[in-house]
């Protein structure tokens, strides 16, 4: 692995602090329980990935708010010379003082999750009623202190039917967002431990057929709109014409490698470095032996594939060389 960084290159690394969460998402891949961190431990962990040489770190959960040491997890990051981001529901910023504090700790970016614009849905996704209204004021109260918001959403088979719709409500609502991330949902066991709620509750699962239309529809509205995004577990044969926007292919373009601190239940915490993810429970087809596409797409989860099989998949006949160029050419490069 390269570890010689570019001047402003970014090498970031994830760090659950809290397995807590104020949310219940019924497809969520690192499922809530009671177990998190404290500051001494953080710092321990905030070193080693110091000594890798990183240099962004994105603190995570379960819900990172839920924890009580975030503020100082992150004016600790930025001493030890970390751009500090979250990943977060956005619940807990309704709070705008608590905002305030997060941003006077050094806070400058950071993610929200939503995954639908509509009250009931929302509340059946997250299973906990009123929060969207909630995880919105949290977008407002971030967008008016400056600070830099992403969208993170995964794809269900509840908002995959409406995706540009409530893609396009964000877009109306906040303009001043930029890029967004589009999560496919993860199954398996991220943490090679711990099962998906998805798993569990597989009627959430969108198949690659339901949201192909959508999908589409979606990119053509991010692109007319200026906006940045990323899509991550599609496999290239539902990504025509936005291939270079798959997060595996840019990985595998890239080289770049994935690191998690997992807090875990009942047992050790892990420290996972993954550096190909065509070889993280992935999946490929017969058919994927003809396909042109093959060296640089990802495939399918594992999961996906046992539970409906591999009839949607179908071999691309592009020269992968134009996606490459236009990975590694930096086109719609991410802020
Ligand atoms: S056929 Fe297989 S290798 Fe080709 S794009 Fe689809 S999943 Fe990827």
């Amino acid at each position: 692995m390269k570890n010689n960084l570019k001047p402003n290159q970014r090498k970031s690394a994830y760090m659950q602090i809290t397995r807590k969460c104020n949310n219940d998402c019924i497809f969520c891949s690192n499922p809530a329980f009671d177990k998190e961190i404290d500051i001494h431990e953080l710092e321990k962990r905030l070193h080693f990935y110091k000594n890798k040489k990183i240099n962004e770190i994105v603190f995570s959960g379960g819900e990172p708010t839920e924890s009580l040491i975030l503020i100082e997890a992150i004016v600790l990051a930025k001493k030890l010379g970390f751009k500090p981001k979250i990943i977060t529901n956005g619940v807990n910023l309704s709070d705008l003082n608590y905002v305030k504090k997060l941003k006077k700790a050094g806070l400058e970016h950071l993610h929200i999750s939503i995954h639908s614009h509509i009250d009931n849905d929302s509340d059946f996704l997250t299973q906990k009623k009123g929060h969207l209204k909630k995880t919105l004021k949290g977008f407002v109260n971030c967008l008016e202190e400056g600070l830099v918001v992403n969208v993170n959403t995964t794809i269900n088979s509840v908002n995959v039917k409406y995706l540009s719709h409530f893609i396009n409500y964000l877009i109306k609502k906040f303009p001043q967002i930029n890029h967004y991330v589009f999560n496919n949902l993860d199954i398996g066991e991220s943490d090679k431990n711990l099962r998906s709620k998805a798993g569990d509750n597989t009627k959430i699962i969108a198949k690659f057929t339901e949201m192909e239309l959508e999908l589409s529809k979606t990119v053509k509205l991010l692109k007319s709109n200026g906006k940045t995004f990323r899509i991550e577990r599609v496999p290239l044969c539902y990504m025509d014409e936005f291939e270079q926007f798959s997060t595996e292919t840019r990985k595998i373009i890239k080289e770049e490698s994935y690191r998690c601190i997992f807090i875990e239940k009942g047992r050790e915490d892990i420290y996972m470095e993954l550096h190909d993810p065509r070889k993280e429970r992935r999946h490929k087809a017969e058919i994927c032996k003809i396909c042109n596409l093959n060296c640089i797409c990802a495939g399918v989860c594992m999961e996906y594939s046992e539970l409906f099989g591999d009839s949607e998949l179908f071999p691309v006949f592009k020269n992968p060389k134009e996606i490459i160029l236009r990975v590694k050419g930096g086109f719609n490069e991410k802020n």
